[in-house]
């Protein structure tokens, strides 16, 4: 008689009867039994028992020793729990007792002696049957497990991802509410500034004419109050101003603009800190990438409100570093500072209009209008941060494979081409206003040093000078009170990074007609070129 099952069994017989155990082998080796272990000697079997790892145990239970009770208890205990471990009991006297002794020990079968081999064969491979079908159902419940915990985290993952698209989209949405109710008080405001402005300009010659000082200065007073509010209005545009057919774009070389963003930045976070004791320290980690097709000036007016908001976020000094990238067509652009972070809250609101943690000091435009731009550009902005741990922020903006044309810049032209000379000491801001100027179609001259400035007005005529105030040798004010004290009437601007706060004490030194602070951009330098031209009389 053979049954299958057998030939993958492992069998141990204990008995201490050495013609038994023999009998006992020999049946078993004609069933076909896999494996087969015994031992006459029931002090061994333990050992034998967790070394060998049998499907069932044949146990007498009669023994010297160690009997087949004690063993079996032995068993049971060393069985990890819920496996099944089927034990034979063989025996010649089976009284009732003994029989429930055995079975309340774990034992699960009995066999009388002498053996009938039949017998033994089918009520081993009913324990086998039983012991193998325990196994499989134990492999597939760990299986099953297993498979659970996989699915979990799987769901939890997607949960994870589903509640933070979820959240992004709210946000996208509260940005939008926003944007349009920022885009109909912006309208309104614009007609009211305009009615207001207008009215005033009205009004100038008249007092100018007829009136005290004290009412002209209140008049210019109202006048510079609207175009800060004007002002406001057009950063408020900025943030919801959808991307026009108008708007000119042509290749711009990221890294070349992040840096010209910090150095025309350097009054505020190399200059002023300084003043104050204190140091930010700037690394570049900017790798080639391609370029971008959009507009120079807002990219560095987007990298300006990023860098003045991490020198804020640095009020005792801290480094802040720049990183560009580039990958699957898109450019990133990374500001780091070390700054006072933010909370949650703070994060997930800071692109919002007007939010601000600066009171009277801040406007909550600056993230705003970045996030306009990037809205513009098709590419998105991420947020990290921690409160006491600073910021990064991240701008990711389609890149594109356009070269730069160094030839033809596709820029607005003035009425009016002119003759200007640039005076800086500093080779990068010299090189951006020539680069806004020409573009624009003016003829430009450049002088690194107030001297130079000098020799070439000598030999030339202009309509314009536009110098920095603070270069080595001869201050821009010098300049102007030479270029002055020689009945040169050439209009001049003057840039400054302490604009404000030179206003605010001396007023504008002699023979200078405007100052412009720092950092330069296009609009503002077409607006005091402008206004200086208008006040000269000359055509701009
Ligand atoms: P403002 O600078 O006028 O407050 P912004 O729109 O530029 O307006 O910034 C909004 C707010 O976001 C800030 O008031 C500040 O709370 C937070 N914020 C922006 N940048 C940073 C930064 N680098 N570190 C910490 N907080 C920041
Ligand atoms: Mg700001």
């Amino acid at each position: 008689m053979q049954f299958p099952i057998f030939t993958k069994a492992r069998v141990l017989v204990v008995d201490d009867e050495a013609s038994n155990v023999r009998l006992l082998e020999r049946i078993l080796e004609l069933a076909r039994v896999g494996t087969v272990l015994s031992t006459t000697d029931s002090r061994e079997a333990l050992n034998l028992f967790t070394s060998e790892q049998p499907d069932i145990v044949l146990l007498d239970l009669h023994m010297p020793h160690v009997d087949g009770f004690t063993i079996l208890s032995q068993i049971q205990t060393s069985v990890p729990a819920g496996e099944y471990l089927p034990v034979l009991v063989l025996t010649a006297d089976i009284t009732p007792e003994t029989r429930q002794r055995a079975l309340t020990l774990g034992a699960q079968d009995f066999l009388t002696k002498p053996f009938d081999h039949a017998e033994v064969l089918m009520r081993m491979r009913n324990l086998l049957e039983d012991r193998f079908l325990h196994k499989e159902l134990r492999i597939q419940n760990s299986n099953l497990e297993t498979l659970v915990t996989q699915r979990t985290a799987e769901l939890q993952e997607t949960l994870g991802r589903l509640k933070a698209t979820q959240q992004q989209l709210v946000k996208q949405e509260r940005l939008r509410a926003l944007g349009m109710m920022a885009s109909g008080i912006a309208h309104d405001f614009n007609n009211a500034l305009t009615l207001v402005l207008g009215y005033a300009e009205l009004l100038n010659p008249h007092l100018a004419a007829l009136a005290e000082d004290r009412e002209r200065q209140l008049l210019a007073n109202l006048k510079a109050a609207a175009q800060d509010a004007a002002h406001v209005v057009s950063r408020l545009r900025e943030f919801y101003r959808p991307a026009g057919h108008g708007d000119l774009r042509v290749p711009v070389d990221i890294n070349a603009t992040i840096e010209q963003a910090l150095t025309l930045t350097a009054p505020r976070w190399r200059d002023k800190c300084r003043a104050e004791g204190i140091q930010i320290e700037p690394t570049l980690e900017l790798s080639p990438v391609p370029n971008l097709m959009g507009n120079a000036a807002e990219l560095r007016e987007v990298l300006t409100n990023l860098i003045f908001n991490a020198v804020d976020a640095m009020p005792q000094g801290g480094k802040m570093s720049f990183r560009t990238s580039a990958a699957n067509g898109r450019i990133e652009i990374q500001i780091i500072d070390t700054g006072v972070g933010m909370t949650k809250e703070e994060s997930a609101r800071c692109l919002e209009p007007f939010f601000t943690t600066k009171g009277e000091l801040g406007t909550g435009l600056g993230l705003a209008s970045v996030y306009g731009f990037v809205q513009r550009y098709g590419g998105a902005i991420r947020v990290e941060s921690e409160k006491g741990n600073g910021a990064a922020f991240t701008l990711t903006l389609p890149a594109s494979d356009a070269k730069i044309d160094r030839t033809q810049a596709i820029h607005y032209r003035p009425a009016k081409q002119l003759n200007i000379l640039v005076v800086d000491d500093q080779e990068i801001i010299r090189e951006l206003i020539c680069e806004l100027l020409r573009g624009d179609g003016h003829h430009v001259n450049v002088a690194a040093a107030g001297a130079d400035a000098l020799k070439l007005l000598d030999h030339g005529i202009f309509d314009l000078i536009i110098s920095d105030l603070s270069m080595p040798d001869m201050t821009g004010a010098q300049l102007a009170s030479e270029v002055r004290s020689k009945g040169d009437k050439t209009p001049f601007i003057l840039l400054t990074g302490f604009g404000d706060e030179m206003l605010a004490q001396g007023g504008t030194p002699p023979g200078v007609n405007l100052i412009l602070s720092k950092p330069v951009t296009g609009l503002a330098l077409h607006q005091a070129m402008q206004s200086v031209l208008a006040q000269t009389s000359s055509l701009y």
